[in-house]
């Protein structure tokens, strides 16, 4: 068959005398002339295709006038040039075959809007509305350019654990995962070690794969994985998930203005490829979604990223005439008020903070000169806040045994990690971005729930 993509079909270049679409009813309405306008949408694009059916076609009045919302088509025509404003082509029906009805009174997706919220109670119909589409579409394009970000920098694409035994962030965010069955040990009796449960030794989902791409990039030189992670986070914001993808790339004899720098040509990189490649996803997010975001991207591009210390950042806080819900002091950790503050007020554009606390940061963060400060770097953008958290790490072995010590970390649980640092260890730096965090920014979609197929938060794991 001649099958094309709706984006093809609606190109002039697609103009011919035989071609097949196949997709979904979006609209349908008589013509006076005595025809049918069919809408088609196939989530190739985000634009439709106008089909236009004449009423000779045999199934014209059984079939063609009871298209609806969200039925199947395959449709068969000629693609000329449309005399209508705003699409370059339509598609003259020869043969419009059904495969699916949608019941208009039982189909939730009816053009009628429905809040973002709502929406959440059919995350698997939502990927069919305009938003939605785009959103996907967004979410594709980004995590395919941080393959071609990192392949064309020399980073090695390496896959780590997901399940593991190290609490990587020491934040006590981990689910644990079992391989008994907790309910059958409980009939027989018990006992039930709940603490030694993955074939009897503790295991949990991974919060990050840092240490192990660690192991990578001081023997690869430049990693970067990219998976799924999870996070026990009992919150209901805007911008965490129970489960999220982390992109995180590791590179040795890296430190902390080389990560800085490639942190900032990435997140560039990303932003430009959306704007090339997604442009009339794109368009709907400036118009519909968040006023501006085009430009606003696109001056993110082109200026390079403001640079903070913690400690100047605390400063600039105390002494704004801002009222924030949480005090500010150094040594404790920002609110996104806060970083909401210094982004959307201050800098007006991404930011870049450096330099915190070595008691708010992992054990793992590379100590300063100053004996008070770790080389960390938060990357933080208006709207969102913090996309991306890394730091140079810890190489000296002294110093990272020390470190642990203070974490009340066992040693004996990370002597593999120690090994990177007692043979052959280097200066090496890297960084992690939450992919949600990326799409959020980049569409301008104010919750982390609507840029995630299928979110997980507390209490929430339906589809
Ligand atoms: P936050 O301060 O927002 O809780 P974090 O400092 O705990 O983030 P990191 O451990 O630095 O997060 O993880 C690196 C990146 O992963 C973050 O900058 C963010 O983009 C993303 N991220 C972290 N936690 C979540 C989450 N629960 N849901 C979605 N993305 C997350
Ligand atoms: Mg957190
Ligand atoms: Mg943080
Ligand atoms: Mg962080």
């Amino acid at each position: 068959s001649n099958w094309i993509s709706v984006d093809k079909a609606r190109q002039t270049s697609a103009i011919a005398p035989d071609a097949e679409i196949r997709g979904w009813v979006r609209t349908r309405r008589d013509s006076k002339g005595g025809f049918s306008f069919i809408e088609i949408n196939d989530g190739s694009c985000f634009g439709n295709l106008q089909v236009v059916a004449p009423a000779e076609l045999p199934n014209y009045a059984d079939e063609i006038q009871k298209l609806s919302v969200g039925c199947s088509v395959v449709i068969v025509g000629e693609i000329k040039e449309s005399p209508a404003a705003g699409q370059p082509t339509e598609l003259h029906a020869t043969n419009v075959r059904v495969l699916g009805w949608a019941d208009p009174e039982t189909y939730p997706m009816q053009k009628k809007r429905h809040t973002f919220e709502k929406l959440r109670e059919w995350a698997h119909l939502r990927p069919r509305t305009n938003t939605f589409g785009a959103v996907a579409r967004v979410r594709n394009q980004i995590s395919q350019s941080i393959h071609h970000f990192f392949n064309d920098n020399g980073f090695f694409y390496t896959h780590t654990p997901i399940i593991t035994a190290s609490d990587c962030e020491g934040a006590g965010e981990m689910f644990r995962v079992t391989s008994l069955d907790l309910e059958m040990l409980a009939k027989k009796g018990g006992p039930v070690n709940y603490k030694y449960d993955f074939f009897e030794k503790p295991a949990h989902l991974t919060v990050s794969g840092q240490l192990n791409g660690e192991a990578y990039a001081t023997a690869m030189g430049r990693i970067y994985t990219f998976g799924p992670t999870f996070r026990a986070e009992n919150s209901n914001t805007s911008r965490h998930l129970a489960e999220f993808w982390m992109v995180e790339p590791e590179a040795a004899f890296f430190d902390l203005s080389d990560n800085m720098k490639l942190a900032e040509d990435f997140l560039k990189r990303i932003f430009t490829d959306c704007l090339n490649k997604c442009g009339e996803d794109m368009k709907f997010f400036d118009e519909r979604i968040e006023k501006g975001k085009i430009e606003q991207l696109t001056a993110v591009i082109e200026k390079p990223f403001a640079h903070m210390t913690y400690t100047d950042a605390v400063d600039v806080l105390t002494s704004s005439s801002e009222k924030f819900e949480y005090p500010v002091q150094w040594g404790t950790d920002l609110q996104a008020e806060h970083e909401r503050f210094l982004t959307e007020k201050h800098v007006g554009g991404p930011l870049i903070l450096t330099d915190y606390p070595s008691t708010i940061k992992p054990f793992y963060m590379r100590v300063s000169d100053d004996g008070k400060t770790v080389a960390a770097m938060d990357v933080l953008v208006p709207g969102v806040g913090e996309i991306i958290g890394g730091s140079q790490r810890e190489e000296r072995l002294d110093v990272l045994l020390s470190r642990m010590d203070e974490a009340g970390l066992n040693q004996a649980d990370y002597d593999w990690y120690i090994d990177l640092r007692r043979f052959g260890t280097v200066p090496h730096a890297g960084f992690g971005l939450g992919l949600e965090r990326a799409v959020q920014y980049a569409t301008g979609m104010a919750n982390i729930r609507d840029v995630i197929p299928f979110p997980r938060t507390p209490g929430n794991a339906d589809f």
